[in-house]
């Protein structure tokens, strides 16, 4: 019998991950290269410089001093859990082979249970989406739930 490759794909250990997102500023770091590839870019005037008010996590524009924050516009943005919780939960559910419930997540990261099913819910629906436009980008979409066929987009 073949080996599975799926099975046996390397992964990310737990230890490699805390040593690439550990930290609070580490995952605000990973945020900041994917929302701004290419550098900051002021959302009101196109501007590429800023300063930082570190006390209140925002990007201000020097030209026209408008003030924006690196979560907003994110699934992170109507939360109030640190990065380093939410890129764990992201760890935790793509990880997990056979699904993960909202109170193992609690259980895993000490948060609530509205706030776990909250947060899974999210990622998710996040998860989700991105498959749906990737998806649909190649010309193929294809849902199959446990039993049943929904649809495909030829
Ligand atoms: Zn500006």
């Amino acid at each position: 019998m073949p080996k599975n490759k799926i099975q046996f794909q390397k992964g990310l250990s737990l230890q490699n991950f805390l040593k690439s997102y550990g930290t609070e500023e580490d995952c605000r770091n990973r945020l900041f290269n994917m929302k701004c590839p290419t550098g900051f870019c002021c959302p009101q005037c196109g501007c590429n410089h800023y300063y930082t008010i570190t006390t209140r996590n925002l990007y201000q524009c020097t030209a026209c001093k408008h003030q924006s924050s690196l979560i907003s516009g994110t699934i992170f943005g109507s939360s109030k859990l640190p990065l380093t919780t939410w890129f764990l939960a992201i760890y935790f559910i793509t990880q997990s082979k056979d699904g993960l419930s909202a109170l193992h997540l609690r259980r895993l990261l000490g948060i609530s249970v509205n706030a776990a099913f909250r947060m899974k819910q999210n990622l998710i629906f996040a998860m989700l989406w991105i498959f749906i436009i990737q998806s649909t980008l190649l010309g193929y979409m294809k849902i199959q739930t446990t039993s049943s066929f929904i649809g495909s987009i030829p």
